[in-house]
């Protein structure tokens, strides 16, 4: 009988680069067992109890009900609307209210029916991998997403060991989160969550043990949560704020944080176009995401007079063909209440298209800043742009990846496009541990000098082209022959790794 052919998962998949780079390097066999899987994999579980909620009624079961009086509920704003149409239901909505319940539903007027669903107890899956310490403290972001998993989380995790080491910060990688859709649930439940999640992973972090930071689904008021429940009673808990990065300002966050990934996307793009001799001005540009990674990466090229042609996100796509008005865009996701998905689908200012017909249109750059495995072999085949600087972690297929080089399409891969996130999450970090502040202009500054002397290095192994300048020193790095630019940044980032455990040797 066939054996049934072995499917990769996706650690494998995304490991090929690892296994490329470390025969390339003749890497120390026993450094290579030592960071080919993470040090501690955390999986457990948390839970919290759910509010009650209102779910709305289908049609049929509304038509049957179609005679129930209307209730008046005066505290409107005590139903809390989920992305899903379901209201979460806070008991004081029931103050002074006139209301009528029958076979379990209620009429809302402006709302609509809706069956009382009773909350409960719910249980969580959770994650926290942490890869690689020899630089530094585990570090790297927690995801809120339906669709987490514990392979997902060792890819994820070990990028940051990759992306520490590229970017130069005295850090490990690490990754984690929780299993569910942010989106249907209410602020309260998501603090709880979080609350709980920190609870149960306590001792495994620290400032100088673990630092988490946002990602898909989470943001800087989580961190604030996380940074709450970790610090509360101690009694030097100012002296902890460094637990998390990506916090507010206002709360020992960074100046810059909150655009750096976006910003350090941008800088990449630059050096790209400088050796090319292209000019961002005028450029047509796509954008996948428009969360926190990708509508700071439009704003800021749009500022550099890029025009951003179109951007999709999970649950539209909007074109203009002269360019959208980012800024506009920006509002209508961030800053209208009514839009609880923060989707560009609805803004008036473009057109709304397939994300079929997304991928093919006429631009110069894409700036995938969505999930993973978004441009694989027949997404590539359609791309009619010239370079794919990727803002998200994995969003090139392997097949993908294939087929942008056979068409010669130019990729900047994310552990070093993206890695303006943890730069700065570092920087914040440093401010945390000094006790300083330090201007936008600093942050920037000291960003770009990172990022562009790392683009340096990595674009040098690619060609292979050893050299010694004011901003980079490529000579210890080059390999003797030119390789892609995916494997010249995992060169660059496991010879930084491997320095360590040559020189230091192995703790026994
Ligand atoms: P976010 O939650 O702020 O935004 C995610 C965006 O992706 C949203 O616009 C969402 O609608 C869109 N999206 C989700 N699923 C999609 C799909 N199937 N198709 C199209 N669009 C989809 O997340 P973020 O923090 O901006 O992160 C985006 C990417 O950047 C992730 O891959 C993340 O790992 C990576 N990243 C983030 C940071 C950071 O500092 N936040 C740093 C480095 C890398």
């Amino acid at each position: 009988m066939a054996k049934a052919a072995h499917r990769k998962s996706i650690y494998e998949e995304a490991m090929e680069t690892f296994h490329r780079a470390a025969d390339l390097i003749q890497m120390n066999p026993r450094v290579r067992l030592e960071i080919e899987e993470p040090d501690f994999e955390h999986i457990f579980y948390v839970t919290i109890e759910t509010r009650d909620r209102l779910v709305p009624l289908d049609a049929v079961e509304r038509k049957a009900l179609g005679d129930l009086p209307p209730s008046g509920v005066k505290a409107g704003d005590a139903l809390e609307p989920l992305a899903d149409g379901t209201f979460i239901l806070h008991r004081r909505a029931l103050l002074n209210a006139d209301i009528t319940i029958r076979q379990g539903v209620i009429n809302i007027p402006g709302k609509g029916f809706f069956r009382i669903e009773k909350g409960g107890p719910r249980k969580f899956k959770a994650y926290r991998v942490q890869h690689n310490q020899v630089r530094g403290p585990y570090k790297g972001g927690i995801r809120y997403h339906r669709d987490g998993s514990l392979d997902l989380f060792k890819t994820l995790a070990a990028d940051m060991t990759w992306k520490t080491a590229i970017a130069e910060v005295p850090f490990g990688g690490a990754k984690g989160g929780i299993r569910f859709d942010p989106m249907l649930y209410s602020r309260e439940e998501i603090e709880a969550i979080t609350l709980r999640y920190v609870y149960k992973l306590k001792s495994l972090m620290g400032p100088f043990i673990d630092i988490p930071a946002p990602d898909v689904g989470t943001n800087a008021e989580i961190m604030a949560y996380m940074m709450r429940q970790y610090t509360d009673g101690e009694r030097e808990h100012h002296s902890l704020r460094g637990v998390v990065t990506g916090k507010d300002v206002r709360i020992g966050g960074s100046e810059g944080r909150l655009k750096a990934t976006g910003q350090g996307v941008v800088y990449c793009i630059e050096e790209w176009a400088r050796d090319r001799g292209f000019q961002i001005k005028g450029a047509r540009v796509l954008v996948q995401g428009f969360g926190n990674v990708g509508s700071a990466t439009a704003e800021i090229l749009a500022a550099h007079g890029a025009k951003v042609v179109a951007v999709n996100d999970a649950f539209g796509t909007i074109h203009a063909d002269a360019g959208l008005d980012v800024d506009a865009l920006v509002k209508h996701c961030q800053e209208n209440p009514a839009n609880l998905k923060r989707t560009v689908a609805g803004f008036t200012g473009g057109t709304a298209i397939s994300k079929a017909d997304f991928w093919a249109l006429d631009a110069d750059i894409l700036v995938p800043a969505a999930l993973g495995d978004e441009i694989d072999g027949p997404v590539a085949e359609q791309l009619k742009v010239r370079l794919v600087a990727e803002g998200a972690n994995g969003p090139t297929t392997r097949d993908g990846d294939r087929v942008l080089a056979a068409r010669k399409i130019d990729v900047i891969p994310d552990i070093i496009c993206n890695a303006g996130g943890v730069t700065v999450s570092y920087y914040e970090w440093l401010q945390n541990q000094r006790l300083e502040r330090w201007t936008e202009a600093e942050v920037n500054q000291r960003l770009e000098r990172t990022i562009k002397s790392n683009y340096a290095i990595i674009r040098d192994i690619a060609r292979n082209t050893p050299q010694r300048t004011p901003l980079h020193n490529s000579r210890r790095y080059c390999i003797g022959q030119p390789v892609d630019v995916r494997t010249a940044a995992m060169v660059l980032a496991l010879k930084r790794v491997e320095a360590h455990y040559l020189l230091e040797g192995f703790s026994q």
